[in-house]
């Protein structure tokens, strides 16, 4: 993120402002009652009008109905209900559609976004800030692998991509209703929603914290799940790992010229040279090996073209409890 200090016009509001939590949850009956009475007060705090929008992506386990109970609690607790498990990304775009603050912020459940910063967070928003971002100071609590993983995929993301994403910046960000409906007008079905974010835009302001370990239940995502994220993530923002096949296909095609301008030569001085087993292997079998890898690179785009061709939503909602029930995403088609 270069920080080039923008023109900023401090936001003067006529009438009561209104904020809107974002909560993707997965099987997280434990975190949720936990996660609203903690963040509660400090949404009262803000002296703003408020909602908690939770994004229930299909869980198995009691989540929906511990929901419907906060709610019967505290109507500004509001629910949208994903028919199944889409997927973090997904669970995040169906409560940015639905959720109606002037801003917003994305939060997870497991309190490892600190609510305390939403006061600060607010603060820069009035300034004139469309974007406030959590950055992780330390991810001691992520494992020594987790880490080196993380900051590989940042790095080589960052370098073959137009949109950086600053590294230690998660999904935990304010944002002003304008950056919200600049993020829906991009009609991708694959969400990598930290390089689209990225992508977008807007004055940004970067608010570095402590991040805690998960207070209750456990991470949902394993090396797998984060790999298929990472392959997601570069083959949105970028078409490097398909154009280096040219380039590396124009170096072979030279070196073999010059291999065969060679060995003709030698033909012609030596006489025939029936040797050359090893050699011929040794190329038919790399230049297999190669092209293998390259069609397998054109079979990610390809996939992940045909997946946005199908375009099916990115989400289905069996039910709104407590907001709009036009779904936005819905109405471009
Ligand atoms: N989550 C989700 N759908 C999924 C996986 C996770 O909505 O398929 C939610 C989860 O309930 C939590 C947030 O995404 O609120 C972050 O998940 P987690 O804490 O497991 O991720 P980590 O902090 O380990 O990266
Ligand atoms: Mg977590």
């Amino acid at each position: 993120m270069t920080m080039s200090r923008p023109d900023l016009t401090p936001r003067i509001i006529d009438r009561q402002a209104r904020i809107s939590v974002v909560v993707p949850v997965f099987n997280e009956e434990e975190a949720a009652p936990h996660f609203c009475k903690t963040v509660a007060p400090y949404l009262d705090a803000l002296g703003l009008d408020w909602e908690i929008v939770f994004s229930n992506d299909g869980s198995s386990d009691d989540t929906l109905s511990v929901l419907v109970a906060l709610r019967a609690g505290d109507p500004r607790i509001k629910i949208v209900d994903l028919t199944r498990n889409f997927g973090k990304e997904a669970a995040m775009t169906a409560g940015l559609d639905h959720a109606t603050g002037d801003m917003i912020v994305v939060m997870d459940v497991d309190l490892q976004d600190p609510p305390n910063l939403l006061a600060p967070m607010v603060e820069r928003w009035r300034e004139g800030y469309d974007v406030v971002c959590g950055r992780r100071r330390t991810r001691e609590d992520d494992t020594a692998l987790k880490r080196l993983t993380a900051g590989q995929f940042y790095r080589f993301f960052n370098r073959i991509s137009h949109s950086k994403i600053p590294p230690d910046v998660g999904d935990f960000r304010l944002m002003d209703r304008r950056v919200v409906e600049a993020m829906k007008l991009l009609p991708e079905r694959v969400r990598f929603m930290k390089g689209l974010f990225a992508w977008v835009g807007f004055p940004t302001a970067v608010i570095d914290y402590e991040r805690p370990s998960r207070e209750h239940g456990a991470t949902k995502f394993n090396y797998w799940r984060l790999w298929n994220f990472a392959l997601d993530g570069i083959t949105s923002f970028s078409t490097v790992p398909l154009r280096v096949w040219t380039y590396f296909g124009m170096f072979i095609a030279f070196i073999s010229f010059i291999y065969g301008a060679f060995i003709i030569a030698q033909t012609l001085i030596m006489g025939v040279e029936v040797p050359g087993y090893a050699s011929s292997l040794t190329a038919v079998l790399f230049l297999g090996g190669v092209q293998l890898v390259g069609l397998g690179i054109i079979g990610e785009y390809l996939g992940r073209v045909y997946s946005e061709v199908k375009r099916r939503p990115v989400y289905l909602a069996s039910r709104l409890h407590g907001l709009d029930e036009q779904d936005p995403r819905h109405e471009h088609h």
